[in-house]
């Protein structure tokens, strides 16, 4: 989800915008009608001295919050009604013209509405438009192009989680244990270098990614499998005790490459992409019996 930024209400126009205390039973659709970005609305709306108000502006890059969520907003057009006394208002930006900017703002707008869903315990009932209070046709765009039960639908996937790949870059951020040194060496981001120092022997393994899980695990030499760890809620491995196989993936969508480095072949293996510790040909990284002394990962 992109940032969530507050700009407070200036103390003056608190009696105008959000007179009253609210407790929220509901969330109220709005589109702005206007290609203003999400900073440049909220700004129109703290200033000007108009009984018109909103919690929420959301464009393609962030969203703004300009009146707390326990204050009311002028919004619904229905005077003294259940819009504007309980509901939380989120104008989408960008309607008036659409296009690709518009799309991702509905589509922030949708990660922003089931959040307030799972931060309330509510469920999509609770997911109302500025037409239901007032007649008026509003959210517009959704109304005539996007389709309002699509709203929901993309309300829904983002509560169950099935949310689309992550966009951008992710990077990994990992670390091993030296047994000569014994401690842990630096953090290496990604492919920039590598982690370890060639000549000793790695123990144990840390990492973690920008965005998702990464999860892996090691095998000790002439021992085991260790158990799977996740981030850094623990290290995968145990303190002077070499290991000669690790294996890693990610629930980011994106692929996770591997590779060993070899102590006494001083050689690096070729990456990996899978997790299968009964495939050693790319279910995992290293050679069982031979020590790695480095390691290194990186994202698609
Ligand atoms: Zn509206």
């Amino acid at each position: 989800m992109v940032n969530i930024r507050t700009v407070n209400c200036p103390e003056e126009k608190r009696s105008i915008k959000c007179p009253y205390s609210m407790t929220p039973t509901r969330i109220v659709i709005h589109n702005t009608a206007g290609d203003a970005t999400a900073a440049a609305e909220i700004a129109y709306m703290h200033r000007n001295n108009q009984k018109v108000s909103f919690h929420f502006a959301v464009d393609d890059t962030e969203i703004v919050q300009g009146i707390p969520l326990n204050r009311n907003a002028w919004h619904a057009g229905d005077g003294g009604g259940k819009g504007n006394r309980q509901g939380i208002a989120i104008e989408i930006c960008y309607s008036k013209s659409g296009g690709e900017r518009w799309l991702k703002a509905v589509e922030n707008a949708a990660d922003l509405t089931a959040k307030l869903l799972k931060d309330y315990g509510w469920d999509l009932t609770k997911v109302t438009k500025h037409q239901d209070y007032s007649g008026k046709h509003c959210p517009h765009r959704i109304l005539d192009e996007y389709g309002w039960d699509n709203f929901l639908k993309l309300v829904q996937t983002k509560l169950n989680g099935k949310t689309p790949a992550p966009s951008g870059k992710i990077s990994v951020t990992y670390q091993v244990w030296d047994d000569i040194k014994n401690k842990w060496l630096p953090n290496v981001n990604d492919s920039e270098d590598y982690a370890g120092n060639l000549g000793h022997d790695v123990c144990a393994v840390y990492a973690h990614l920008s965005q998702g899980n990464i999860t892996y695990k090691v095998h000790t030499l002439g021992g085991r499998w260790l158990p799977e760890v996740i981030n850094r809620e623990d290290f995968a491995g145990i303190f002077n005790r070499p290991i000669d196989g690790l294996m890693m993936k990610t629930d980011t969508g994106r692929t996770l490459h591997y590779a060993a480095h070899l102590r006494r072949k001083n050689k690096w293996l070729p990456a990996v992409t899978g997790y299968n510790e009964k495939e050693s040909a790319n279910g995992y990284a290293g050679i069982l019996g031979q020590e790695i002394d480095a390691i290194r990962v990186y994202l698609d």
